[in-house]
């Protein structure tokens, strides 16, 4: 879990992704390989890469996405971004967990395409997997907390066709994945 962790740390920086720049950035970051040794083919395929890490940044919340973009892509420190956020060191330390968790389980297939690496425990969430995760992330934000489950467990079966086989695995999804 560290290895990975390490792993997609190293990975998001290599890619450079910049806000304004966007993929302008790509190799300014100690490229992985001299730029001249590489050829059109990984180009591409790095390019699509770093589409991929895009999108799933851009799925983030506003205060972890800022917080992504500060932290690795414009190396910033805790102590800058609390400076210039207003917020509390230990309070930054969750929001990044929070991002990083959501970033593996973004990009649970990109890495296991292109590095081999089987996704951890957290990317085998049924709701995560679903193409509608969204869709249902946003009826749980919106769901009265006193009311029962019941209600999305229902969604989930006969609107999204996601199969659930314990309340757990929603409960857990809604605590740790949202
Ligand atoms: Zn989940």
């Amino acid at each position: 879990m560290m290895a990975q962790r390490l792993f997609y740390r190293n990975w998001i920086v290599d890619l450079g992704y910049d806000p304004e720049e966007r993929l302008e950035l790509l190799f300014q970051f100690e490229p992985p390989h001299e730029p001249e040794t590489i050829g059109p083919e990984e180009l591409a395929r790095l390019d699509a890469i770093g589409r991929r890490v895009i999108a799933a940044v851009e799925r983030l919340s506003d205060r972890e996405r800022a917080f992504i973009e500060r932290f690795y892509f414009m190396g910033q420190s805790y102590r800058e971004i609390s400076h210039e956020t207003n917020r509390a060191v230990h309070k930054l330390e969750r929001i990044h967990r929070g991002a990083l968790k959501k970033l593996r389980r973004f990009l649970a297939d990109l890495a296991r395409e292109e590095y081999g690496l089987e996704p951890g425990p957290e990317s085998a969430c049924p709701i995560c997997c679903s193409p509608e995760v969204d869709e249902i992330n946003r009826l749980i934000r919106e769901r009265d907390p006193r009311a029962t489950w019941r209600p999305i467990l229902a969604a989930l079966r006969e609107r999204f066709h996601v199969t659930v086989t314990t309340p757990q695995i929603l409960i857990g999804h809604a605590k740790y994945h949202l």
